[in-house]
């Protein structure tokens, strides 16, 4: 009940918060890999107008993303408003436990926990979501009514159906082609199919995620990096412009993980172990793995070392010795442990969990890595600690009272800060 006018605020609830329903139109967008220096890049130049009206007008700080800093633990973060331990998703790509067997993660099968789009989409609200990669709206689209509910992404824009996606063909709807899952127009496409929806008055709460692929490929000072920002700030502009709520943050930020002369700075932590245990005595996973191995070449901040169940040797301590030793390693934890610490989930965690330091990729063995994948450039990834600070945007200042609710910022208090924290205009 709201004290002042005596009306009552119907909120829904999800994973133990209260979510306003919007008064407002709300999109939320997910700058996949938006390390702050890309904005702080294009501020200084003064070609940011919305990221200019957000820090002045609006808000503007950095929160923490969760751990690890991948794409699909963060976007499953966001769109519950928990981290990876209570969502299940703690990584791209795993070692199932009981099975022994590899595990992609393709679908929704991870997401132990229910979205903050599904509750909303049920309790009446036009609700949409659109993502960069297909794999990540089949994750996310869990228990979202298709119909009433939109979920469409801009890799397969035209196969989008009313039927399945509460949409039809996006290339029609946009008059574009479908862009290649290479690209920056990949992540514009996201931002275009956002504002026609808005403009169609097809949805009342957005959840927009964007691709990567500019971030791993061009470091914040490039001209293709400032031009990305531009065409992307204009559109995030545009939506603010007809009336939405525009709240933005980052999945994870983005390293330069390469030497001086260009060639990647890694560490093999399979072949560390190898050549200290024999070959074949412990897995080495690198959660950052995906089908869209050309940004990375599955080389990322973190990996988790698992060791085989029919042999003593080596031991957690053994290998937690051996890594420790590494200087450039940043962290080497009991995988119990790390998930205690970093809110991660257990059932997808290693033995031992190995995080860089800054400026340090991680791999498992140097065989099952094809470089060649990085065609010559820097390599630029993420995954550890230190691409866990991220921009945390909002086209509207937040009240108060909800930020003195807060002890510290995290990516994933987003929706609240959006549905919740913004004061609503008279
Ligand atoms: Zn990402």
């Amino acid at each position: 009940m709201d004290m002042l006018t005596g009306t009552r605020t119907a909120t829904v609830a999800v994973n133990g918060r209260d979510y306003r329903l919007p008064e407002r139109p709300v999109a939320v967008v997910c700058l996949d890999g938006c390390d702050s220096e890309y904005l702080d890049v294009g501020q200084k130049a003064g070609e940011l107008p919305f990221f200019a009206h957000c820090l002045a007008k609006g808000f503007a700080a950095q929160a923490l993303a969760a751990m690890p800093t991948f794409t699909n633990p963060n976007n499953a973060s966001l769109v519950t408003g928990v981290p990876p331990a209570l969502h299940g998703v703690s990584g791209n790509f795993y070692l199932d436990r009981a099975t022994g067997e590899t595990v992609m993660v393709t679908g929704d099968a991870e997401m132990r926990a229910p979205t903050i789009l599904a509750a909303m989409a049920d309790a009446g609200v036009p609700t949409a979501m659109v993502t960069a990669k297909d794999k990540l709206r089949a994750a996310l689209a869990k228990g979202l009514p298709i119909g009433p509910g939109i979920a469409v992404s801009a890799q397969h824009a035209s196969a989008a159906r009313e039927s399945t996606h509460g949409i039809g063909d996006l290339t029609a709807l946009l008059g574009q082609p479908e862009p290649d899952q290479y690209s920056a127009e990949l992540s514009l496409f996201v931002l275009d199919t956002g504002i026609a929806l808005a403009r169609r008055g097809k949805a009342r709460l957005m959840y927009l995620s964007l691709s990567d692929y500019v971030q791993h490929r061009h470091a914040p000072q490039s001209e293709e990096a400032r031009a990305f920002m531009r065409a992307l700030d204009a559109r995030l502009g545009t939506l603010a412009a007809l009336g939405w709520v525009v709240a933005a943050t980052a999945d994870h930020g983005m390293t330069d993980m390469a030497r001086p002369d260009g060639s990647p700075e890694i560490v093999f932590v399979g072949d560390l172990l190898d050549a200290r245990f024999g070959a074949g005595t412990t897995q080495v996973i690198c959660p950052i793995t995906d089908p869209f191995v050309r940004h990375h070449g599955a080389l990322g901040g973190l990996v988790r070392v698992h060791l085989r169940r029919d042999a003593d040797v080596p031991s957690v301590d053994d290998v937690l010795a051996t890594l420790r030793a590494e200087p450039r390693l940043l962290e080497v934890l009991p995988g119990e442990e790390a998930c205690a610490r970093y809110g991660m989930a257990p059932h997808m965690e290693g033995d031992v969990t190995v995080i860089a330091r800054r400026g340090v990729a991680l791999g498992s063995r140097a065989a099952e890595h094809d470089l060649a994948q990085l065609a010559g450039e820097r390599l630029r990834s993420h995954g550890g600690l230190a691409e866990q600070v991220v921009p945390f945007l909002l086209s509207e200042p937040l009240s108060a009272a909800w930020l003195a609710s807060r002890q510290e910022l995290r990516n994933f208090d987003i929706f609240d800060a959006a549905l919740n924290g913004v004061e609503v205009r008279p």
